[in-house]
């Protein structure tokens, strides 16, 4: 499906709960957020119709997010039965990694193709301070175990703050170096709900390349399989380096995706003040082509860019 501007949707990033068990500062307040109602919740079977109606319209990647999306019972299930859709060539996830040593084999022989971990600081108190859990420890593990199960190549996410993170970046690089990571840097927006002081924690990708390149040299990979990232090679390693800049470099010219929050709103941009009710089509009924024309014309009103101003909070529509 190619939208009103040209760009070929072929993404859905799915929201699969609200919960998570980490309270990251920049993402939930403290107390979480307001928790829906389980009937509010698409359940599997309507993630999976909804899922192959999107397959039909041209969506052939799916990226299964939260909240934490580890914490939904049944989520190997999930990966299994979406990876078996016609036209789906491949299930990825975007972790907070605290559950997957447990759970990185079992992903790996449901057919998840890859995985995200998001890690801000390699410093246990710190770590602690941004996500308010002392769990650290368990997130190590978890790559390591993701790594062994074959899910590779894994990326580390990083939202870069400042006066919080921003004294670790060699450590990052050095441990990317060392495990053959992909560490992908995210600079830091500001969304909906976060109860911190944002402007201030805001820096952008470049200051942190140029602090990169200090160090390291940093070769360009051009025909990198990423839309949002900038990637690079540490010369002489097998690790790369990727830049996600929402902020400062805007990627909507090239934006191939469209969101689904838990509680079945689609969402066309990350950036969004609107959100569209396909939990009401499934629940009355509605046939897959209803559905599929309603499908399209949300995604005919994705914007032609961001306004940098998004209302919705990570956690709501999966980051
Ligand atoms: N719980 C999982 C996790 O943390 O990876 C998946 C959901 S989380 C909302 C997805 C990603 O959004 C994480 O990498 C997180 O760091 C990022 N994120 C959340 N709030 C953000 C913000 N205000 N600015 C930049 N990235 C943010
Ligand atoms: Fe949870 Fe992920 Fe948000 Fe952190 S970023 S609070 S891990 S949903």
């Amino acid at each position: 499906m190619t939208d009103r501007y040209g760009r070929k949707i072929d993404y859905l990033r799915i929201s699969v709960t609200d919960l998570c068990n980490l309270r990251c500062t920049y993402c939930m307040p403290e107390k979480g957020v307001d928790k829906l109602n389980h009937d509010e919740i698409l359940s599997f079977e309507e993630i999976l119709r909804l899922v192959e109606i999107f397959a039909d319209i041209g969506i052939n990647k799916v990226r299964l997010t939260g909240g934490e999306p580890l914490v939904r019972p049944g989520i190997i299930d999930l990966v299994e039965m979406i990876n078996n859709i016609n036209g789906i060539e491949s299930v990825v996830m975007t972790t907070n990694g605290v559950l997957l040593k447990d759970y990185a084999d079992k992903l790996k022989e449901a057919g998840l193709k890859r995985i995200n971990i998001s890690l801000d600081s390699l410093d246990r108190k710190t770590y602690k301070k941004i996500t308010r859990f002392d769990k650290l420890n368990k997130v190590l593990s978890g790559i390591k175990s993701s790594r062994r199960a074959g899910l590779n190549p894994v990326k580390i996410n990083t939202v870069v703050m400042k006066n919080f993170n921003t004294d670790e970046i060699y450590d990052f690089v050095d441990m990317a170096i060392r495990n053959k990571l992909e560490w992908r840097f995210i600079e830091f927006m500001p969304l909906g709900g976060v109860h911190i002081v944002q402007k201030d924690l805001f820096i952008s990708n470049k200051k942190i390349k140029r602090k990169i390149e200090k160090k390291y040299d940093l070769k360009p990979i051009k025909d990198a399989k990423s839309l949002v990232a900038n990637v690079f090679r540490i010369k002489g390693t097998e690790a790369k380096l990727g830049f996600i800049s929402p902020l400062t470099h805007k990627f909507c010219h090239k934006c191939n995706r469209v969101r689904m929050t838990a509680d079945g709103n689609l969402i066309p941009c990350l950036m969004s003040e609107e959100s569209f009710n396909l939990k009401k089509l499934v629940r009355s009924n509605e046939s897959n082509i209803k559905i599929k024309e309603y499908i399209n014309q949300v995604i005919n009103k994705k914007p032609k860019e961001h306004n940098s101003r998004g209302s919705i909070n990570m956690s709501k529509m999966g980051g």
